[in-house]
């Protein structure tokens, strides 16, 4: 692998029930000009810049959160805020209760209101991890009842009675929720974990994809389906969105998406090659090279290679 990964030891992203824990060890050793490719690829006005990340006006009453976790893991996933005239929707709660917070800050000050809805896209600790700084009040928290449940269970200090009164999302069919002078729909899907959602505005032609979707970061399988995943994605890309937010890394537009889409076959292609060789997940991991072409993207840790095409190994042999 070249010279854009950390080194941490396997211990250190084994089990750990997130996508990104490690991000300190990863930014010390992220060389300065990958971490300035993936910083300076704005595709829309930037209303805030913060060192944990910049938010971008999108659309009409749509902002997104890029967030720079190799500086600053304040926010650490992506996110957003979605406006209408009668509710104000944020999208993820984001890792730390200062990140939520200053999330909410930020739909003040654009919208004139505080936020009327949360919505989680999966459980992972780095989207719910300051739930409880933005969930209380007139607030509804909605989440599938996956989500919600395994936010209780595996994240430590998770605001359990905030949970208990969540709006629970279908699981089955998309979920409209009506501000007004528009609407947003929440789909749920599968793939990243056992239960993602994704939050899709058609008139603005924007997708929020939780983290079925990265851009300039390779993917944690840590709970994957990845069969699922790549399916999921299709579906997306299918709707012919112009914006994509993933769940890190920057703003993708249909042509980055097709990216990794690639990347998912690619993955794919390796984990059967490496069956057919009678390699294990480490060495096959260990072997492994991004496609050519694909650019600068870089890793929360080098591991996620052999994570990924160990996830792709064992549903492939069933
Ligand atoms: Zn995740």
């Amino acid at each position: 692998m070249s010279d854009t990964v950390a080194i941490c030891s396997r211990r250190e992203f084994l089990g750990q029930a997130t996508c990104a824990l490690h991000l300190g060890l990863m930014a010390a050793a992220t060389p300065w000009w990958a971490r300035r490719a993936w910083s300076e690829q704005e595709r829309f006005p930037v209303v805030a810049s913060e060192p944990w990340g910049r938010l971008e006006h999108v659309a009409e009453g749509v902002w997104a959160l890029v967030s720079t976790p190799l500086e600053d893991r304040t926010t650490l996933c992506n996110g957003g805020i979605v406006a209408g005239r009668a509710g104000v929707v944020l999208v993820e709660s984001f890792a730390t209760g200062n990140g939520a917070r200053w999330m909410a800050e930020q739909a003040r000050r654009l919208t004139g209101r505080a936020p009327t809805h949360v919505v989680l896209t999966h459980y992972h600790s780095d989207h719910t991890g300051g739930l409880a700084a933005v969930g209380e009040g007139n607030v509804d928290t909605l989440a599938t009842n996956v989500t919600r449940d395994l936010t209780g269970d595996r994240n430590q200090g998770a605001p359990l009675e905030l949970l208990a009164d969540a709006v629970v999302l279908d699981a089955r069919r998309p979920t409209e929720i009506d501000l007004g002078d528009r609407s947003i729909i929440v789909v749920p899907r599968r793939g990243h974990t056992d239960s993602d959602v994704s939050i899709e505005i058609p008139e603005a032609r924007t997708v929020f994809c939780g983290d079925l979707v990265w851009n300039g970061m390779f993917p944690n399988y840590v709970d994957a389906t990845p069969s699922r995943l790549s399916r999921e994605v299709r579906v997306m890309r299918a709707a012919n969105a112009t914006t994509y937010v993933p769940g890190h890394g920057p703003l993708a537009d249909a042509a980055a998406l097709d990216d990794y889409i690639g990347l998912l076959d690619h993955v794919e292609d390796a984990a059967r090659r490496a069956l057919q060789r009678g390699m294990g997940a480490d060495e096959a991991g260990a072997e492994y090279r991004l496609p050519a072409g694909l650019g600068s993207w870089t890793l929360f840790s080098p591991g996620y290679f052999a994570r990924a095409l160990g996830a792709w190994m064992s549903e492939l042999r069933g």
